[in-house]
């Protein structure tokens, strides 16, 4: 299952024209030789899908439902394999990984259970007027690193559904368990439906100016999806992008620290903090501020840092050089800016390795605070009054989260209509589902992903107005 990997176009499972190193980020040593297409294979592959779009978006919606089930019985199949791989290649802990595999094969469930209708808007003796839902035609999708198969399942379901078809392309430091996903569906999809290709991180420009692609449905950072947006203007491509955040949640004065503190930590650090959707910013009331800080420090402390193999491992290595370098920058900052109550360390040895760390006494214009640390450090800040929390929670270019935590579920809501994002958990912080749109405001993002309205952005209207 580790030396073989290869490309899939036009239905065929190829080699690359070049080779690239896949490292595993919990001992820096190679997984494995992956495929890396050439600019060459990246057209073929978006032809492949232009020559198949006639025939996938003619065929009739219950047979693409039927194949959409059928990908999730190949993952369901396989999710044993897959997990390990996703773990080899992303550096989660198994079970984690076994989560997102689980929700990818969900994904697809749901899709192969939807559907959607023409709707009649006139009806006369005279006159019929319909409003259609037509496919764009070839959709790309651009995965990032951190979640790479449930990040895929929030696109290609809904886009095959519809009618589309597809040319995916994985990030670079995590293209095995896609390539592994398109072996998987390489006999269960028509040719060229379907098409995985990879790259060094050099080739996305290709799709995203492509002229046969319709539609460029993007996941990544905001300063990549600026680029994508800026390269779609050209050929007027459709896109949705899903970027970045600065997630904030206000903790209130009525709460009790220990019940709260779990569900905190775990919307801070799960998957390693490596989530757009992560709480990044805690705000405390004044009055539970030290206590909040000790709950999450205890439950800091506690957590195993391993490789994600090892049984009992909570949080495994950051998923690449480049992020573990950023990261250890922002640690130097917490210790510059803030006070450690729990982490701080690098373990030494290989491993892009950090332990889960809390940070105290900081304040806004510390990076660790303004930016998007994308890792294991969370910074929480001490607040007097809700209009002074709910003003910094604000305070940023991103929107794409944020949560309130409260015992009052009226006064939790209040404040939740007054925060700035596309989703808003009381209570809790990540909380993702097939049917539950997800949509960044301000710098986070454009369009909707997932549910009935993600749905729908794979669709082009059409009127169909008839004399009669
Ligand atoms: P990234 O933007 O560097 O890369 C994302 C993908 O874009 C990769 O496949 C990459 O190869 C590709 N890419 C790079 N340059 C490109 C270009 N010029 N044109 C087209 N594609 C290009 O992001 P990343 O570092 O892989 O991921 C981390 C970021 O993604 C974080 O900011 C995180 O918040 C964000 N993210 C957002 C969501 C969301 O749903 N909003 C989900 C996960 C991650």
């Amino acid at each position: 299952m580790l030396d073989d990997f290869k490309l899939l176009i036009g239905g065929k499972l190829v080699d690359g024209d070049g080779s690239m190193d896949v490292i595993n980020p919990a001992t820096e040593k190679s997984i494995s030789r992956c495929p890396r297409a050439s600019k060459e294979q990246f057209d073929l592959a978006v032809r492949a899908a232009k020559a198949a779009y006639p025939g996938w978006g003619a065929t009739p919606i219950p047979t693409r439902q039927k194949v959409l089930s059928a990908i999730a019985d190949q993952i369901e199949t396989n999710r044993e394999n897959m997990a390990r791989l996703l773990t080899l290649e992303q550096g989660k802990p198994l079970s984690e990984a076994t989560l997102e595999v689980g929700i990818t094969a969900a994904f697809f469930r749901y899709a192969a259970d939807r559907s959607y209708d023409t709707r009649v808007l006139v009806d006369k003796d005279n006159q019929k007027v319909e409003l259609l839902r037509r496919p764009l035609g070839v959709v790309a999708a651009i995965i990032p690193w951190n979640f790479p198969l449930m990040i895929l399942a929030f696109k290609m379901p809904l886009a095959m559904l519809t009618g589309n078809t597809m040319v995916v392309k994985p990030a670079a430091t995590t293209p095995l368990a896609t390539l592994f996903f398109a072996q998987l569906i390489a006999d269960v999809v028509p040719p060229g439906v379907v098409n995985v290709v990879t790259d060094a991180n050099d080739l996305g420009d290709v799709l995203t100016s492509h002229p046969d692609v319709a539609k460029v449905a993007f996941t990544g950072s905001t300063a990549t999806g600026m680029k994508v947006m800026a390269n779609a203007a050209k050929t007027m491509k459709r896109f949705s992008l899903e970027l970045g955040g600065n997630d904030a949640g206000i903790v209130l004065d009525d709460v009790d620290p220990a019940t709260i503190a779990p569900a905190i930590f775990k919307g801070a650090f799960f998957n390693n903090g490596q989530v757009c959707l992560a709480l990044k910013r805690l705000y405390v009331h004044e009055s539970k501020y030290e206590a909040i800080c000790t709950e999450l420090a205890k439950l800091a402390d506690a957590a195993l840092v391993g490789d994600g193999l090892e049984q009992g491992t909570a949080i495994g290595p950051l998923q690449n050089a480049v992020q573990y370098e950023k990261v250890k920058g922002y640690l130097e900052d917490a210790r510059e800016n803030g006070r450690i109550v729990a982490g701080g360390e690098v373990p030494d040895g290989p491993g892009y390795f950090v332990k889960p760390t809390i940070v105290a006494d900081i304040v806004e214009g510390a990076r660790l605070v303004d930016e998007e640390q994308f890792g294991p450090i969370l910074p929480v800040l001490k607040f007097k009054t809700v209009d002074e929390a709910v003003r910094r929670a604000n305070a940023t270019s991103y929107g794409l989260g944020a949560s309130v935590w409260s015992s009052d579920r009226s006064r939790a809501r209040e404040i939740a209509l007054r925060l700035e994002a596309g989703t808003v958990w009381i209570n809790q912080h990540i909380d993702l589902a097939p049917n539950i749109p997800q949509a960044g405001t301000k710098r986070s993002g454009i369009g909707v992903e997932i549910g009935e309205e993600g749905m729908l952005e794979y669709t082009q209207i059409q009127v169909l107005n008839e004399a009669i």
